[in-house]
């Protein structure tokens, strides 16, 4: 078994979750590579039904080493408050079965707040934040303004270091937004409950990883919302503050090196989106309202109702094309069965020229769909697992999806739990 990213080819919830747990079974170790607690997976399996948000999705299986790896997001308090949520449900977290690269940078109280400060200024302009801190985090990050988690196993130099980055975000709240400050006191006290609770987890992830690939172990890497949400080939400026691709895996993940063999990309079998920005495909009113019904499409982190839509068949090649998938998960194919006919946007409409391809971000609010209708089947495909049995015109969806994304559909997913799957 060689090493495996799971990915999103759209604007994230694709169902990534439910593949990775099925997939964890295969794997020593699973890695986040990038991103924080602002989108969610959920996964429902024998333990219940768990909305993640930082923690891997290979934390439920016995045997696996679960890692953060240096490109996260590193939220103290909430991944607390959902190692706490885990551990009520029977799962076991240990310093062997989960793991925090000491190079991840730590999101701090103020990130928050700077995130909700600065969605306020904009007002009507907003990019649809979670709130969670995440841009401002990635911010300072690269301004070299944050602490980072290996910093907790030396309080002293801790405790000097955020001293003078308060000093300097302190003129940040006062001067540009006129928000509360902090006091070294406040933010110390904050570490003191939080920080201490992950310190036991943190460690070398880069040194064990290295070790682990020198030794054979299978890795899989994990990342969080889609392709469409990569800060550098997402829809800018309404992508995420990191880089969601496959590519960024290994840099992420505290292995630079890493070799990755299969590409899995979860694509949806229609088109959901949370948050602002271009969505050419969106529904609205009825249609919409049953599509998001059929589908539970309301955010895992926030209950947000999701905008929904036909599949995209420009924006997905595009993801598949960025993400360099070698394998497709199609997910939620039973969402569809309630249509007689299915819509499948095939191509854009760009100032009057119809295009495949997908167009830079300032034409993607003009972007309109043009429509196809496939034969819908019209019946529960919720049961099956085998591809035989599906209905035919199940079958020719999937068929013509893989077609025109260009690249293989190896799982049909037809329900969340672990077994609702159809390998090809
Ligand atoms: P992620 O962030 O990409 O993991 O996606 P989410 O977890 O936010 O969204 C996927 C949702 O769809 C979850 O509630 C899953 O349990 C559910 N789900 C995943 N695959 C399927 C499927 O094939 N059919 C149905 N009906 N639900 C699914």
């Amino acid at each position: 078994m060689g090493n495996c990213a799971i990915v999103g080819i759209n604007w994230g919830d694709e169902g990534k979750g439910r593949m990775v747990d099925l997939l964890t079974q295969d794997y020593d170790v699973v890695v986040r590579y990038q991103g924080g607690g602002n989108a969610g997976h959920t996964v429902v399996n024998e333990l219940g039904k768990f909305a993640l948000h930082l923690l891997p999705s290979g934390i439920f299986r016995k045997g696996v080493v679960n890692i953060l790896g240096n490109g996260v997001a590193m939220d103290c308090e909430n991944l607390w408050i959902e190692m706490q949520d885990v551990m009520s449900q029977g799962v076991e977290l240990t310093p062997e079965n989960l793991m925090i690269s000491d190079r991840a940078s730590l999101l701090l109280p103020w990130h928050r707040d700077l995130d909700s400060l600065e969605e306020a200024r904009l007002a009507d302009k907003k990019y649809g934040s979670t709130k969670q801190g995440i841009a401002p985090f990635y911010s300072d990050k690269y301004q070299k303004k944050t602490v980072m988690a290996g910093e907790l196993l030396y309080p002293e130099y801790l405790k000097a270091h955020l001293a003078d980055i308060l000093e300097w975000k302190n003129l940040t709240l006062d001067r540009v937004y006129g928000a509360k400050t902090y006091t070294l006191d406040e933010i110390m006290a904050w570490i003191d409950d939080f920080g201490a609770k992950i310190r036991p987890y943190v460690r070398d992830t880069g040194a064990f990883l290295r070790k682990a690939q020198a030794e054979g172990k299978s890795i899989l890497f994990e990342a969080q919302l889609g392709a469409l949400r990569d800060l550098d080939y997402g829809i800018y400026p309404y992508t995420t503050s990191s880089n969601t691709i496959a590519a960024f895996a290994g840099v992420g993940s505290g292995l630079p090196s890493a070799r990755i063999d299969e590409v899995v990309g979860v694509v949806k079998a229609y088109s959901s989106c949370v948050g602002e920005g271009p969505f050419p495909c969106e529904w609205f009113g009825e249609e919409a309202e049953k599509l998001r019904e059929a589908g539970a499409e309301y955010g895992a982190k926030t209950g947000r109702p999701r905008r929904v839509g036909p599949i995209d068949i420009v924006a997905t090649r595009y993801g598949v094309q960025m993400q360099s998938a070698t394998n497709i998960a199609l997910t939620k194919l039973d969402v569809l069965s309630y249509m007689d006919k299915i819509p499948v946007c095939v191509r854009y409409e760009v100032n009057g020229v119809e295009t495949d391809e997908f167009p830079f971000p300032t034409l993607q609010n003009i972007a309109k769909p043009v429509i196809e209708y496939l034969d819908g089947w019209m019946c529960d495909i919720s049961g099956i697992t085998e591809w035989d049995k599906l209905p035919e015109a199940a079958q020719r969806y999937v068929e013509y999806v893989e077609q025109a994304i260009g690249c293989h559909i190896g799982y049909v997913s037809v329900g969340p739990e672990r077994d609702s799957i159809i390998l090809r």
